[in-house]
């Protein structure tokens, strides 16, 4: 199964995506956090990848297929995949969907998140990320220990994208080239599945693992 979650920062991508892997042991493949733990570690692709991020634009869409296809080629044949903030241009739509049938995949369904930017803006003020890309928000799931990750006893930050300047900037970013992925998908036989955002995570949660059951027969626990 290949699932792509779908929407604008802030919606809850990543949190879904993280208790939805739990859940269901697919492997994640969330571009951001790839380029965060580049920048980390200091590489190439991590120093190109910095401006644009730090901009809140768009990395060029020949790096990030070329680190996405390294991730494709090490997974097993049977693993299933939640992309998570890929693909975010129509560009690396087509590009996956080039990539997905050398390995015998195509793209099963997209989640689409959708919510207002009066809630985007809240969620994203305050959220505090791990290192290892656990999500929180101090407003709606904090952590028990103030600024502490509650699985791995890191420092929680805010990331520098998730500045309110940044966060305008990447709301425009997502309206005009991801947005338009909703009608690229649309006109395949890909299953688009709404999903609305703007709810506690748990809602959602159930949401979330309703339209999988329903559009691609998906059976989890909580469904
Ligand atoms: P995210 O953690 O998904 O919100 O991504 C943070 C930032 O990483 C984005 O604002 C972009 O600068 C960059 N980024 C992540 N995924 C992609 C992608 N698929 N294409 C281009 N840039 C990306």
């Amino acid at each position: 199964m290949v699932v792509i979650l779908l929407g604008p920062p802030g919606v809850g991508k990543g949190t879904q995506g993280g208790l939805l892997v739990d859940a269901l042991g697919w492997v994640r493949i969330a571009t951001g956090d790839l380029l965060r733990a580049a920048r980390r570690d200091g590489t190439a692709l991590g120093q190109e990848a910095q401006r644009y991020m730090d901009a809140g634009e768009l990395v060029p869409d020949d790096l990030i297929v070329a680190m996405v296809r390294e991730h494709l080629e090490a997974l097993g044949p049977d693993t299933s995949i939640l992309f998570d903030g890929f693909p975010r241009t129509v560009a690396q739509a087509v590009s996956l969907d080039a990539m997905l049938p050398e390995i015998g995949r195509r793209v099963d369904g997209v989640l689409l998140f959708e919510a207002s930017d009066e809630v985007l803006v809240k969620r994203i003020s305050g959220r505090r990320s791990s290192p290892e890309g656990r999500v929180y928000n101090i407003h709606f799931d904090p952590p028990k220990v103030e600024g502490i990750c509650d699985v791995s006893g890191s420092p929680l930050v805010h990331r520098a994208d998730d500045h309110p300047d940044t966060v305008v900037r990447r709301l425009e970013v997502y309206r005009a080239q991801t947005a338009p992925l909703v009608s690229y998908y649309e006109a395949t036989p890909t299953r688009v599945m709404p999903v609305a955002g703007d709810a506690p995570m748990s809602e959602v949660r159930r949401r979330v693992h309703e339209a999988l059951q329903e559009a691609l027969g998906v059976e989890t626990e909580a469904s």
